[in-house]
């Protein structure tokens, strides 16, 4: 029921974070100063509060946010999160990102993020249904298909989706499947969207071995995290001829030296819950998994699994950060000083908002594309933003991250500063 994990907050205050990483791309761009104010603040800050009736008669009044960061180069686009610790701050971080994301792919869109103060592992699908239209219906003055397109995130599916472009529709009158992405294929969804985050991540490896001359037959993968992100990467890079030599999740790792067969992990963890347990591989922390000699790391599970602490004892020569912020601004500067490549989360990961383009533009234009048209429209996309990074890093002498971020703060301040100051 997840699609992104959630931000600790026990760590720094997200906004915080968001900005102090626009700040260092903006010094290295030279961005004009007038920029950089409109740049560090979100357009509209919408807060809701909204009564739902719940199971025993009682009345509750939930929180909501949605927030649009920039929409200069498009729409606004970004998931919508249910949780308990969902704060203002939280969401305004993630709505930055998702415009830098955006940007870094080149895909047309702003970002933007939602969310709602709620416990959903406490409420029964009629309570998660009534809040999602009252939801839904509150802010119905920012989102649509020209607007502001919502997708899943943590603790929404693509039933909350379906919801969500239901009530839209009941309003307006017509079925307008474009408002929301991430939705069941029944109603306008996409194909090749569920692993489109990982053949993504996928592709922008094939880049990186490339670049740095690693044969990937062979080559050593470790995963952490086997969930959608994660086990569709293993999959498939196993598919190309990669052996897989670990994976994990909450309960713990397994490895083995010559090779897990990711299939057999996915039947495994289907009847069992977990990967642990899984016959012919021994099992150790996750801890370990991080620091296991191999060629490729793929964090796919949650944020700040490398740290000042891991980041000297990583033998991976590619880090692909297929989850969201699983590397600390200091391990950053530690990695690249040892010469770690690391292909950063708004690269890496953004395969899954841009399939999620692609089924906005199917449901615009009423037709529908075959999934082999949609991995080969991703590969282009995930190629050439990967090249354009890697640009980036070579003139500019900085990581990738720095890069992605320069690359994305430039395209979005020069089309904020093409289209000129309303009035
Ligand atoms: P998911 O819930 O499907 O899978 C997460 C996996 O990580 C599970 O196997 C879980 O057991 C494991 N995990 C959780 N905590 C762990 C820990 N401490 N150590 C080891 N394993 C742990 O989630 P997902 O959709 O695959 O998302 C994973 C990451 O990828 C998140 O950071 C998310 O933001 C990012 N991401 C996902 C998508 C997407 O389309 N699914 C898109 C962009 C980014």
């Amino acid at each position: 029921m997840t699609s992104n994990a959630v931000i600790d907050h026990t760590l720094r205050d997200p906004w915080e974070v968001a900005i102090e990483q626009f700040d260092t791309a903006a010094d290295k761009l030279h961005l004009d100063p007038n920029m950089r104010a409109i740049l560090r603040e979100c357009q509209r800050e919408l807060i809701v509060h909204f009564p739902v009736r719940m199971e025993d008669g009682a009345v509750k009044v939930f929180t909501g946010y949605r927030i649009q960061h920039n929409t200069s180069r498009g729409p606004g686009k970004g998931g919508i999160r249910y949780h308990p610790s969902v704060t203002l701050g939280e969401v305004k971080a993630l709505a930055m990102w998702m415009t830098w994301k955006c940007a870094v792919v080149g895909i047309p869109y702003g970002g933007a993020k939602g969310g709602v103060v709620c416990d959903p592992k406490h409420m029964n699908l009629q309570q998660l249904e009534t809040l999602t239209r009252r939801y839904t219906t509150e802010i119905a003055l920012l989102i649509g298909p020209d607007r502001d397109i919502p997708a899943p995130d943590v603790n929404t599916n693509s039933q909350t989706m379906a919801w969500m472009m239901d009530t839209y529709s009941m309003h307006a009158g017509h079925t307008v499947p474009a408002v929301v992405t991430g939705k069941p294929l029944s109603i306008g969804g996409s194909e090749g969207r569920n692993e489109a985050t990982a053949r993504g991540a996928v592709y922008t490896i094939i880049e990186a071995a490339k670049h740095l001359g690693l044969d990937l037959e062979g080559a050593r993968v470790v995963v952490q995290g086997f969930g959608n992100a994660g086990m569709h990467s293993a999959k498939l890079m196993a598919e190309l001829g990669a052996t897989v030599i670990a994976v994990s999740d909450t309960a713990g790792a397994i490895f083995n030296s010559k090779g897990i067969d990711p299939n057999k992990v996915d039947a495994y963890k289907r009847e069992n819950g977990t990967v642990v347990g899984f016959a012919g591989a021994e099992q150790i922390t996750n801890a370990q998994l991080v620091e296991l000699d191999c060629d490729i790391l793929i964090p796919a599970a949650i944020e700040n699994q490398i740290g000042e602490h891991n980041a000297p004892k990583i033998k991976a020569k590619i880090i692909a950060e297929a989850a969201n912020g699983p590397t600390s601004p200091e391990a950053d500067r530690i990695l690249f000083d040892r010469g770690v490549f690391l292909i950063p989360d708004i690269l890496c990961n953004a395969g899954g908002v841009t399939v999620s383009y692609f089924e906005w533009v199917q449901d615009l234009q009423n037709l529908f594309w075959r999934e082999a048209t949609i991995n080969a429209r991703l590969k282009e996309v995930m190629v050439k933003s990967f090249t354009d990074v890697l640009q980036m890093a070579t003139k500019h002498k900085v990581n990738m991250r720095t890069a992605a971020y320069m690359v994305a703060v430039a395209r979005v301040a020069e089309a904020t500063l093409t289209r000129g100051i309303y009035p």
